[in-house]
């Protein structure tokens, strides 16, 4: 890492306060532990923080309480609002951030959110670095995440060792916001993957043909690793989530909302909507995005 022996704001190894140890927060927390550097994390639900303290982080009863001190603020929660309700908090968690800080923002919040949240990060002093990634949980334990990063030069020699502990690579994109972009693209192709995933297992069905021998099939090079891995869930019937069905209706909506700033139609995007947010109201949005096998069947 790095090579002095302090730890506070502006030395190094600067400590790190992550924010949100969901399904994607907690396996990223635990990989930056594993790095060597001190951890604080808090989320709140607090029983989600409990397995990172046995693994060595700690555990702060507030966001501010994780954010004294420490020289990056990571964040992995939800969406834009729940970004913003904890940074720009009564609790003043910027207000407690030394100069020098680091917010590396790795929420998937779209691009409007992502100007609020830089601007926030601005009136506080604080240096913003926009830098969603792509992977789910199982390449946030194993380390190999892609992340999509955006944000000032200067901001990067000191996010370096906590991405080189999250991910295969980092891609650095431009300014804050270029991330956010990448990855709004990356996620519009991915639920397009997943429906279209869906739809055709049940269109071999209704046919009378074995799902199960169109995915074998549709073995490499036609179908992708991560398309066969959601279908052949979708034929086990098993949505344990991975990446939850609301996250991927948030994301196309936000891809939505971005193609449409832009004067642009995302038309395949669109038409899964309707059913995927039918899937929603029916329940399903805590399960992974490939229930809508089951759930999204579109009645003509
Ligand atoms: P998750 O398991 O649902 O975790 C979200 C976290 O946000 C939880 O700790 C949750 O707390 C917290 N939260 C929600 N609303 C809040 C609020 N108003 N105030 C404070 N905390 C709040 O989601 P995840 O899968 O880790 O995903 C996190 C982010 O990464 C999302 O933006 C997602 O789109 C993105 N992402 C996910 C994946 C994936 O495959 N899962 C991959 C790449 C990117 P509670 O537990 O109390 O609700």
């Amino acid at each position: 890492m790095g090579n002095s022996d302090t730890n506070k704001s502006g030395t190094w190894p600067p400590t790190v306060a992550v924010l949100g140890v969901g399904q994607m927060g907690r396996p990223m927390a635990s990989r930056i532990v594993s790095a060597g550097f001190t951890v604080r994390v808090w989320d709140r639900s607090p029983a989600k923080a409990a397995p990172l303290v046995d693994a060595g982080a700690t555990a702060a009863s507030s966001p501010a309480e994780a954010a004294v001190a420490s020289g990056i603020l990571l964040t992995m929660l939800s969406d834009g609002p729940a970004v913003y309700a904890v940074m720009g908090d009564a609790e003043g968690l910027l207000a407690v951030a030394e100069p020098g800080v680091v917010w590396l923002q790795m929420s998937t919040v779209g691009i409007e959110w992502t100007d609020r949240l830089a601007a926030l990060a601005g009136a506080h002093g604080v240096t913003f670095v926009d830098a969603p990634v792509s992977g789910s949980v199982a390449p946030a334990e194993a380390g190999t995440l892609l992340v999509l990063a955006g944000g000032p030069v200067e901001a990067r020699e000191t996010v370096k060792p906590v991405m080189e502990a999250l991910g295969r690579r980092t891609i650095w994109l431009g300014p804050a916001g270029a991330g956010t972009r990448a990855k709004l693209v990356l996620n519009n192709w991915l639920v397009d993957l997943v429906e279209s995933t869906a739809e055709t297992l049940r269109f071999a069905g209704t046919l009378g043909l074995d799902p199960e021998l169109i995915i074998g099939l549709l073995d490499a090079p036609i179908g992708s690793p991560y398309a066969l891995d959601k279908g052949r869930h979708m034929l086990e019937g098993d949505f344990t989530p991975s990446f939850a069905l609301k996250h991927a209706v948030k994301d196309a909506d936000l891809a939505l909302a971005a193609a449409e700033s832009a004067g642009v139609e995302l038309a395949l995007t669109r038409s899964l909507l309707g059913s995927w947010h039918r899937a929603l109201t029916n329940g399903r949005g805590d399960e992974d995005l490939s229930v809508v096998y089951a759930d999204g069947a579109v009645s003509p």
